[in-house]
């Protein structure tokens, strides 16, 4: 309470708020508000003290890292937001194309992607009994070849992260710091601290949860940049962030980075499929160069996977002696026409083909095989067969076909960077964000699946069920792989270990 007066007998207290009928004795009155006493009777102040000074409360309140605006899939980020358990988002169909028409979470299983985003996590938090979930980072060490061999400069700078500050009662400019601490000397991230004046700056923002609540935060741009430099993490390592205002110090959130000791390496062999006898055009060297930083400095990076473009090369089948039947098998698919062209066929007699043929065949083995380290990726001008030719009319659908350490791409697909992503991540084990699991293709199903086209996920599609283009993909935004998809990339048998 504020300053008080001691008053007795009987008055009326008439305030802006509420009227108060004081019978006799002593009752305190708020002096700030505005009082007015309607009775004659002596207000008495000898009884008046001061209060002491009262230390300032710390307002309650979480702190969470977040990926900023332009982020363009530079270093791997990832933290559970809040359309995935809340239902924020309207869903018409589900993944079996029945309808849905209400709003819904967007993962299958809210409990299994809470447990999921605090797996891992060193020493989970709870600021004020509010669940808390970290979000993950991934950075490459910034090393000299002496102090870690497979370290980088791709993140020499760092990630500069975004802030937010999420209200659990409403902040003041009280002088409160935020405060970040890494245990770990080779992690390092700047400013040290922050005063809540800076966030509060960037101006109060709502968003929505179901049920009327009202989420109040702040986001201040670019406040904090994570640098991993000089040695590798041997584990995932956290950044703690407390509040302090005084002696009063509570730890309010967290920034988890995962460990980056191990660098596998992924060899791609990039092949174009000839199929007429005439000499083909090499492969424009720009396109490979971007592709190469697609997949080195924009997708594969996130899962401290190091992607690199062993060698391209062109394959043409044109000149495949026909005495072969797997040459007249392939040949006769091919030439099949659209009506019954099987891609997936496609797909098999070109592996057996170049396993016999090809100038960068995997020696003495077979390209799926558990001893083969590099990736295959056939490229054709061939379209999709008819189905593909159907789904071409509507612009960006391409037939998509994986086999182990191969895939085809077919026509369409060609200048779509998020296609030849996308590709490679099912080689590396990943399965669409929306598929329950593959049993056939012995996947390890994902912990919980989403509904499709509502993620930045490379691995999401590009549309939903009902046909609406996916909103990521609008803004050329599915850039993301999320922190599951790194634990199972990084387990693949193609990927090099030692080298
Ligand atoms: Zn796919």
């Amino acid at each position: 309470m504020g300053n008080m007066i001691s008053i007795a007998k009987t008055i009326v207290e008439s305030s802006e708020l509420s009227t108060t009928y004081a019978t006799n004795g002593d009752i305190s009155l708020n002096a700030a508000s505005q009082v007015k006493l309607r009775s004659t009777e002596k207000i008495i102040y000898d009884q008046y003290k001061a209060p002491a000074t009262k230390e300032k409360e710390l307002k309650k309140f979480l702190v969470h890292f977040r990926r900023p605006a332009d982020y363009k899939g530079e270093y791997g980020f990832d933290w559970l937001r809040d359309e995935y358990i809340y239902a924020i988002n309207y869903i018409e169909r589900d993944n079996n194309n029945q309808p849905c028409n209400s709003t819904m979470p967007l993962v299958s299983d809210v409990a299994a992607a809470k447990k999921e985003y605090l797996k891992d996590v060193k020493s989970p938090v709870k600021p004020y009994g509010v669940d808390y979930y970290p979000a993950w980072l991934s950075l490459f060490p910034y090393t000299s070849s002496q102090q870690f061999k497979y370290g980088s400069s791709m993140n020499k700078d760092g990630a500069r992260l975004d802030l937010e500050l999420e209200e659990i009662e409403e902040v003041i400019s009280d002088g409160t710091e935020i405060i970040f601490e890494s245990k770990n000397p080779n992690l390092k991230i700047t400013p040290q601290k922050v005063n809540i004046a800076a966030l509060m700056g960037s101006g109060q923002q709502t968003r929505f949860r179901p049920g009327g609540v009202k989420v109040k935060y702040y986001t201040l741009k670019g406040a904090v940049t994570v640098v991993n430099a000089n040695a590798p993490l041997q584990q995932h390592e956290e950044i703690k962030v407390f509040a302090k205002l005084g002696n009063k110090k509570e730890e309010v959130g967290k920034l988890m980075v995962y460990n980056n000791h191990v660098i596998p390496k992924m060899e791609l062999i990039l092949v174009k499929v000839g199929t007429q006898a005439n000499s083909l055009p090499a492969i424009d060297q720009q396109l490979v160069k971007d592709i190469e930083y697609q997949f080195k400095r924009g997708s594969y990076n996130q899962a401290l996977i190091r992607a690199e473009i062993k060698t391209d090369t062109i394959f043409e089948t044109g000149v495949l002696p026909l005495t072969d039947h797997d040459v007249t098998s392939y040949w006769n698919n091919v030439l099949g026409g659209a009506a019954s062209f099987n891609e997936q066929q496609f797909l098999e007699e070109v592996i057996k083909l170049y396993e016999k043929y090809g100038q960068h065949k995997p020696n003495g083995g077979r390209i799926n095989a558990d001893a083969n380290k590099r990736t295959y990726i056939f490229l054709t001008d061939l379209p999709a067969g008819f189905n593909g030719i159907a789904a071409a009319a509507n612009g960006d659908v391409i037939k998509e076909f994986v086999w182990g350490n191969a895939f085809v791409v077919f026509l369409k697909g060609l200048n779509q960077r998020r296609t030849l992503l996308h590709e490679a991540g099912h080689s590396l084990g990943l399965q669409h964000t929306f598929s329950a699991g593959q049993p056939t293709a012995g996947l390890k199903p994902p912990p919980y699946t989403f509904y499709q086209g509502h993620t930045d996920n490379i691995m999401d599609y590009t549309w939903q069920t009902n046909g609406n283009l996916n909103p990521y993909n609008a803004k050329d935004n599915m850039r993301s792989f999320f922190k599951f998809q790194w634990d199972i990339m990084r387990q693949d048998r193609s990927l090099i270990l030692n080298y």
